[in-house]
């Protein structure tokens, strides 16, 4: 996009005329914020119209890409980035009098995602775009997305987050491409002349589900694709039917709110009622799309790949084989060959809890017609493959069972692919959670590591590091990640390690200002910064980060004046409003951080900072300035984890387990890089296997321990006896589930490590640059290419 300066200014003073009657001096950041959006969206809207025009001319296969949540994170920036305007639009504003800066601190930040699945959904946009793939997003347009967290005396407080308030500039409402799902009611086949059934539907719940499509802008290449989310509205009503305010009410929550947890099947119709919303009114738009360019259904898989963004959007499959059967007259042999080569399903735990089922009863009486095409496929699953793999085989893993519609099941039987997200997470898959799929379509099992866009995650989140690097190694890094590896020409080069602490200095410094604005905090930029940012959630062990807070302050309070190397730990971290346990980590944090900050002997040595509502803005603030990146989850819990991934390219080193992506982190940075620790897989399965963990038998054996342990119900930290003792008795009295006390020492000798070696700072950012070196393997762009060549089989850009 070229725009010069002028008349940029030009159409800048223009749209604000022309939204607010008025001129600069009497607007907002907020009103400028909105007119710099239309106005960008004004430059790139020929580039949105002129790629649908080229991908139907060219018949370019679509990807669509399900997910129940994405995190995109602000898009003024990174829609400038991408269409090259940041420079202009800056200077432009400069002129004018304006901060680039303060307008952008403007936008709300879409929560419409928990955590790293909706975060990974995004960063794939981004990357298809990058990448000129046809590809699409679709989910729901929350009204709220997840909750504001507050802290008050310590406790998480949720508010709701009432993003839309001002509007969205980015979306368009698309009311022409709106189309009706179907709930509950009575369904049966009725015999039509030509001998086929056709379904009969009677007393069916409608609702009106009206597309909002924002436009999602590549990196320098004119392509701008579309995220489609969808809004549940009232429909149309021609015959005047009376809706009772329950029945708007119905209606109106089914994109309410998005739930605000990851980790667990939420056992709500309403949840049900979400999914199948989505996944409907998606398929009916793909269809309908696809039917407005081709004549019959026979070469849909030639032009659809629909992917399937863990289980949430499984109903796509039952839904694709209804509407290629009851309204496109296929075959059921034809309508399940064809779903089965369009769709593909990443799986994104091993949690037992988070594997979705729903309960029979509830499934039929809310989708009547899907559970006839879910249970058909579950007696064509059962017919076909018992006598090949014996009927206790066959039970385990079809469909239905336990009077449950068991998700993953069904998007394993119902596609050609399924991944998992790192080497490790995809060969659990096959031996542990979906063992006995994986022995009946071994052919289907694939691994596609994560990855993160540089884009935002350190062109935008870190322009100091992203220009260092330009002047060493030239900008094409940015364009195509896998350059940053010649960086290691500068390993030994004073100067650029050199200018790597400054950079990191400048963060830190940054941070420092949003820590004393935010928490009234005063923390030191000369201290090792380490940063454990993600969900709250016990497998992550923040606990385990607890202990070491805890260790350090013991260690000052019992030799004061013996040297210490101060550290500042930084958490973000929202919990699951009705994750219990996760609260209680949460408050015992809050304590340590009152206990430790205000100790006069501690001083400015040890600092713990506590920011509340972690979300994507958050991020790009915090991930920057670290120096150490906690990612110590028990060994096999975490699928792949992509904090990681981008605090790495941040020249953050890891402290990790050999858990999800971390294992492939150390590998490609070199162990010598990071600090691994902890029991492996192997290990905890061991412990499995043989039932002989006993969590007292650490706690006996280390007195260092112990005393941390002890501290929890001893009083020593105030204001938690609650939730210490809570804590307390499920390390001792229920055995300590995710090994905390197991990892202790380990995890404690790596800190301690980490505290003599922060000291030698040309040593330390030689394996910082390490680390932003091979960050490039994990960009995003060649991830997703991996999914274009194995998965989709669609066409895209070369990186190089
Ligand atoms: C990347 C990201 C996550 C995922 O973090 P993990 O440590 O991989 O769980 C969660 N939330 C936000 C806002 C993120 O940007």
């Amino acid at each position: 996009m070229t725009v010069t300066c002028a008349q940029f200014k030009r159409d800048f003073l223009a749209e604000i005329k022309t939204l607010y009657a008025t001129t600069l001096n009497d607007t907002s950041p907020l009103d400028q914020l909105i007119a710099l959006g239309h106005l960008v969206r004004r430059y790139d809207g020929p580039n949105w119209a002129k790629t649908a025009r080229a991908y139907q001319t060219q018949h370019r296969k679509q990807v669509y890409y399900f997910s129940i949540e994405f995190l995109p994170g602000r898009l003024l920036m990174a829609n400038l980035l991408n269409l090259n305007l940041v420079t202009t639009v800056r200077h432009g504003l400069k002129e004018l009098g304006l901060d680039l800066d303060q307008i952008r601190q403007a936008e709300p930040d879409p929560a419409l995602g928990n955590g790293g699945l909706g975060r990974l959904a995004a960063c794939y946009l981004d990357a298809m775009a990058s990448l000129d793939i046809a590809g699409n997003g679709n989910g729901i347009r929350y009204r709220y997305g997840l909750f504001k967290q507050l802290f008050i005396n310590g406790y998480q407080v949720e508010m709701p987050d009432d993003w839309l308030r001002n509007g969205n500039v980015w979306e368009t409402r698309r009311e022409n491409k709106s189309c009706i799902v179907r709930f509950g009611g009575h369904v049966w086949l009725q015999p039509q002349a030509n001998g086929t059934l056709k379904p009969q539907y009677r007393d069916t719940d409608d609702v009106l589900a009206v597309p909002y499509d924002v436009g999602i802008v590549g990196y320098h290449n004119s392509v701008t694709n579309t995220l489609r989310l969808w809004s549940a509205e009232l429909p149309p009503n021609a015959d005047h039917t009376y809706y009772s305010q329950a029945q708007r009410d119905q209606i109106d929550d089914i994109t309410k709110v998005l739930y605000p947890d990851d980790s667990n099947s939420a056992g709500q119709a309403l949840r049900l009622r979400q999914e199948y919303f989505f996944t409907s009114a998606g398929v009916q738009s793909i269809v309908r799309h696809f039917c407005a360019h081709h004549h019959g259904m026979r070469t849909f898989a030639k032009q659809v790949a629909i992917h399937i963004n863990d289980t949430h959007p499984t109903l796509v499959i039952p839904e694709l084989m209804r509407l290629l059967m009851d309204e496109h007259h296929c075959s059921w042999d034809l309508a399940w060959a064809l779903t089965r080569q369009v769709m593909s399903y990443t799986n994104h735990t091993i949690l037992q809890e988070a594997l979705e089922t729903w309960p029979v009863a509830l499934f039929q009486g809310l989708l009547p017609r899907i559970y006839q095409i879910v249970a058909e496929i579950d007696r064509r699953y059962r017919a076909q493959k018992t006598p090949v793999f014996g009927a206790a085989l066959v039970d385990q893993t079809a469909p239905l069972g336990n009077g449950q519609v068991r998700m993953a099941y069904l998007a394993v039987i119902g596609s050609h692919s399924v991944n998992g997200v790192a080497p490790l997470h995809t060969e659990l898959l096959k031996k542990d959670v979906l063992h006995g799929l994986y022995q009946v379509y071994p052919e289907r099992f694939n691994n596609k590591t994560n990855g993160i866009t540089l884009r935002r995650w350190v062109q935008l989140a870190n322009p100091p590091l992203a220009r260092t690097l330009d002047a060493r190694i030239g900008n094409l890094w940015r364009r195509n990640p896998r350059l940053l590896k010649t960086l290691l020409a500068y390993q030994y080069d004073q100067g650029f390690l050199t200018e790597l602490s400054q950079v990191k200095l400048a963060n830190k410094q940054a941070l420092a200002a949003l820590v004393a604005q935010r928490l009234g905090l005063q923390i030191r930029t000369d201290a090792i910064y380490d940063v454990q940012v993600k969900r709250l959630h016990a497998y992550k062990r923040q606990l385990l980060h607890v202990f070491e807070i805890l260790r350090e302050y013991f260690q000052i309070k019992d030799q004061p004046t013996a040297p210490f190397v101060p550290r500042v730990h930084i958490f973000g971290a929202k919990a699951a409003p009705s994750y219990h346990y996760a609260k209680a980590i949460i408050k015992l944090i809050n304590a340590v951080a009152n206990l430790v900050n205000h100790d006069p002997v501690v001083g400015s040595r040890l600092k713990v900072v506590f920011i509340p509502n972690y979300g994507v803005s958050l991020a790009e603030v915090i991930i920057p300035a670290a120096d150490v990146s906690e990612q110590i989850s028990t060994a096999s819990k975490e699928a792949s984890g992509t904090s990681n991934m981008k605090l790495m390219a941040n020249g953050a080193l890891a402290l990790a387990t050999y858990d999800g992506a971390n294992v492939d982190i150390i590998q490609a940075a070199g162990a010598k890089n990071e600090y691994p620790f902890g029991l492996t897989v192997a290990e905890v399965y061991r412990y499995y296997q043989r039932g002989d963990y006993r969590a007292r038998d650490f706690y006996r054996g280390n007195p260092e321990l112990k005393r941390i342990v002890d501290s929890l119900v001893d009083g020593t930290i105030p204001g938690i006896s609650t939730e210490g003792r809570e804590i307390y008795d499920s390390l001792l009295r229920y055995n300590d589930e995710f090994f905390v006390l197991a990892d202790y020492a380990s995890y404690v000798a790596q800190q301690r490590q980490i505290s003599q070696d922060y000291q030698d700072q040309t040593a330390w950012q030689r394996r910082a640059l390490a680390n932003i070196a091979a960050s490039g393997a994990f960009g995003a762009d060649l991830a997703v290419a991996r999914y274009a060549d194995d998965i989709w089989q669609v066409p895209h850009d070369r990186l190089d």
